[in-house]
């Protein structure tokens, strides 16, 4: 499963953006489907779906993500092996191409979960990995964006569900669930976060139990929306804690995830998540999310 962000979406009025949008997610999608057909993990899966996301500038990850406050850009991604609960993650990070490759490389090549900032920059060097230039960031739709929320005094979600009548904002968040056939779980979000931002923000995509969850014993779990409410109701691992603990599946965790989100902190956002079976689910607060899905080996299914 992937998604490529929640919130209004009004503004994907045309036909022709819709298509792009959901072309992608599909390409996405058989692109996760060929990796596991040849023996990969679902790790590998997560992975390369999540970096093929931030490599497209609709969305607001790698090459097309939002600005903040300063009008610079300050990404999170985070990985999570439901194998073993090992997870690697980065926040606040700049020039590089993608995110979910240094937050891989945290899971492998160190003993930390988390690197931020300059510390995670100086490791993406150890890595080996290319520092990309200011230039590759900035589109004029993001600079126009951060306009906006700047004339308005808000901080807002990509597609803000009160920011109807903002019509070039049609970007999102991107996260890549998957099981392979060998019953392993994976998990990756990766984000810009959110427009406007206070520099030095942290929002959830990079946090283990908010933004993104994987254990085999339960599911794999990516969320988009205002990371502060999924921070503060830790929703994946709730909708996983449902899961081992209430002994649902996908369906029964994620309405039960999405009606705690409501109750708890009004979230404004949506999950993906796939169980221990293989069984897809999808929820949402927002009025739309951007995602879509091949279960059991089925067709892919492609969803605003
Ligand atoms: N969850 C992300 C954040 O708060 C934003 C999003 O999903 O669009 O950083």
């Amino acid at each position: 499963m992937v998604h490529g962000g929640a919130g209004a979406l009004d503004n994907v009025k045309d036909n022709r953006t819709a298509v792009r949008y959901l072309d992608s997610i599909r390409r996405v999608l058989e692109h996760g489907r060929e990796i596991m057909t040849l023996g990969g993990s679902a790790l590998q899966a997560v992975e390369a779906c999540a970096a093929l996301l931030e490599d497209d500038p609709v969305f607001n990850a790698g090459c097309g993500s939002v600005l903040n406050e300063n009008g610079k850009v300050e990404m999170d991604a985070a990985i999570m092996d439901g194998r073993d609960l090992s997870a690697g993650a980065v926040a606040a990070v700049d020039n590089i191409a993608n995110p979910v490759q240094l937050a891989r490389f945290v899971l492998t090549e160190s003993e930390h979960v988390m690197l931020i900032s300059e510390g995670a920059m100086r490791f993406a060097d150890h890595c080996g990995m290319d520092r990309v230039p200011e230039h590759y960031f900035y589109t004029p739709d993001r600079v126009e964006q951060l306009k906006q929320a700047r004339l308005k005094h808000k901080i807002m979600l990509d597609h803000d569900d009160t920011d109807v009548d903002s019509e070039d904002q049609k970007y999102g968040t991107i996260g890549a669930i998957a099981r392979d056939p060998f019953g392993n779980l994976a998990a990756a979000t990766s984000t810009g976060g959110i427009v406007n931002k206070r520099m030095g923000r942290v929002g959830d995509s990079p946090i283990v139990g908010a933004g993104v969850y994987a254990d085999n014993e339960t599911c794999a779990v990516s969320a988009t929306g205002y990371g502060e409410d999924f921070m503060r109701s830790v929703i994946a691992k709730t909708i996983s804690d449902f899961m081992f603990m209430k002994n649902m599946n996908a369906k029964e965790a994620t309405e039960a995830g999405i009606e705690y989100l409501t109750r708890k902190v009004s979230g404004r956002g949506g999950v993906i998540v796939i169980d221990k079976d293989g069984n897809c689910s999808s929820g949402l607060t927002t009025k739309k999310m951007i995602h879509g899905w091949i279960e059991h080996g089925g067709e892919a299914m492609v969803r605003f």
